[in-house]
């Protein structure tokens, strides 16, 4: 990476819980089938034949990885967002919809039309479950689904989804995990979990391109009109009827996305490979390593819902006295080639909880964003570790927040008005050559994110 002060630096991702690299496997599989690429179904040639068995093979590396009952149906999706709109699309009439007003956007507001229930924020897992109880108690009879986040992505922790499940249960409620931040961090096991749901995307699990997945029990998923109507979803159309097609064709209309899917499988394969207890260790000593050394840089404050000892995956989100968040995450990437996440990371209503903003804070912020005016918006700096994640990434983020801490920024930035973007102005940073069209600089928008390519060694392509 170049930095702003001049000289280069090996990048230092911490923005694993946004997207991960490719496993060197998974590229490597997606460039040994371009070349017999081809759609799926219903092709006569012998490349269609292929592709549609390199489909079907992910599809058995998905249940294998998730260790998935053999009557679930197993759907490729865009991402979990596109999973968990999916499901709300099947639940039947008048289903009772509960969740935690903490989840990800993803699965926050896809049960807005279903009226969702949306409890308070738990102090401690058991609050959790007790709050989840009484709701389950004072539900209607009928059909019940709790929508619940198997790792939060804004503080790491781990939700009690075994009791959770088992609570549901017992309640006659089905549960869905959204599952994109647990699954790169911990092995999943529907079955033993007796888990009902579950959503998960390929590009936080290794595979960025473009896959993700809705696993689970078949007949919601069966038994009304398909979430997307079109091609591939029917045994046959008239012009005034439609036969659908049984599962998993029915969910996945349109032509699918083979090399996403192949690659999502691809993943899970080699995770399962890897193991997932040794990839939980892996970052449990990173993550040690690095909320010691933030706890000991004066001015920054780390944010958990719960205890300390609560257990998370490798993500830690903090701020530091006297400086803007995003001024933090400029500088980190501009000064000392480090990537992080800032923001509300899609969990507004989490992450003013957790920054302390009340009500009528959060109410004046709404207002003013509405009538137009700059009302800063707050948030923290996220960072996050995966597989490529190494103890000296870690040590160069704890000296680099430690310097900007005590030394503040030396470079000078722009910001919005809001407070959401700040970029290094100037911004003297050469940009690498690459062989496709760029949209012109403008160093505050998502262009410049795009730009940072990490350059990662070993098993990251
Ligand atoms: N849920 C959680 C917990 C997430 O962290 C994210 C991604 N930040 C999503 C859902 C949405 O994933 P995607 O953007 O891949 O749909």
């Amino acid at each position: 990476m170049p930095l702003v002060t001049g000289g280069q630096v090996r990048y230092a991702n911490f923005d694993y819980a946004a997207s991960t690299p490719s496993l060197v496997r998974v590229k490597d599989a997606v460039d040994a089938l371009l070349p017999w690429y081809s759609s799926v179904h219903r092709g006569a040639g012998f490349l269609s034949g292929l592709a549609t068995d390199a489909y079907e093979g992910a599809r058995e590396a998905v249940r294998s990885f998730t260790n998935a009952r053999a009557d679930d149906c197993v759907l490729f999706t865009r991402n979990t967002t596109e999973s968990v709109n999916l499901l709300a699309s099947a639940l039947p009439a008048g289903t009772t919809v509960i969740a935690f007003r903490t989840e990800h956007h993803a699965n926050l507001l896809p049960w807005r039309r279903h009226d969702a229930e949306l409890l308070p924020v738990p102090c401690s897992p058991d609050e959790a479950l007790e709050l989840l109880e009484g709701a389950l108690r004072a539900a209607p009879t009928g059909p019940r689904l709790v929508a619940v986040t198997g790792a939060s992505n804004a503080t790491g922790e781990l939700w009690p989804y075994a009791d959770i499940i088992a609570l549901a249960h017992r309640y006659d409620a089905r549960v869905l995990m959204d599952g994109a931040q647990l699954l790169p961090h911990r092995g999943v096991d529907v079955s033993a979990l007796d888990l009902d749901y579950l959503a998960f995307s390929g590009h936080k699990l290794y595979a960025p391109y473009g896959a993700g997945v809705l696993l689970g029990r078949a007949d919601w998923l069966r038994s009304g009109e398909p979430f997307l109507a079109g091609g591939g979803t029917v045994r046959y159309v008239t012009v005034d009827d439609v036969l659908w097609a049984d599962l998993p064709d029915r969910q996945e209309a349109g032509s699918p996305n083979v090399l996403g899917a192949v690659a999502l499988g691809v993943a899970c394969d080699t995770l399962a490979e890897l193991g997932m207890d040794r990839v939980a260790e892996h970052e449990a000593t990173l993550l040690r390593r690095l909320r010691i050394g933030l706890a000991d840089v004066p001015g920054v404050q780390q944010y958990s819902l719960w205890a300390p000892d609560h257990p998370r995956i490798g993500v830690a989100t903090f701020t530091v006295r006297g400086l803007e968040y995003a001024e933090v995450a400029a500088a980190l990437s501009a000064e000392y080639g480090i990537g992080v996440r800032h923001g509300c990371f899609c969990a507004h209503p989490l992450m003013t909880t957790l920054l302390g903003i009340s009500d009528e804070e959060s109410d004046h912020i709404r207002a003013g964003l509405r009538s137009g005016a700059d009302a800063a918006v707050p948030g923290a700096v996220r960072a996050s570790m995966g597989l490529g994640t190494t103890a000296s990434d870690v040590d160069r983020l704890v000296a680099a927040v430690d310097s900007v801490a005590r030394g503040g920024l030396r470079w000078t930035y722009a910001s919005t008005p809001d407070g959401t973007s700040t970029w290094p102005h100037p911004d003297p940073r050469p940009r690498p050559e690459l062989p496709f069209r760029m949209a012109a600089h403008s160093a505050a928008g998502p262009t410049a994110e795009a730009a940072d390519a990490p350059v990662l060694a070993g098993t990251l392509a």
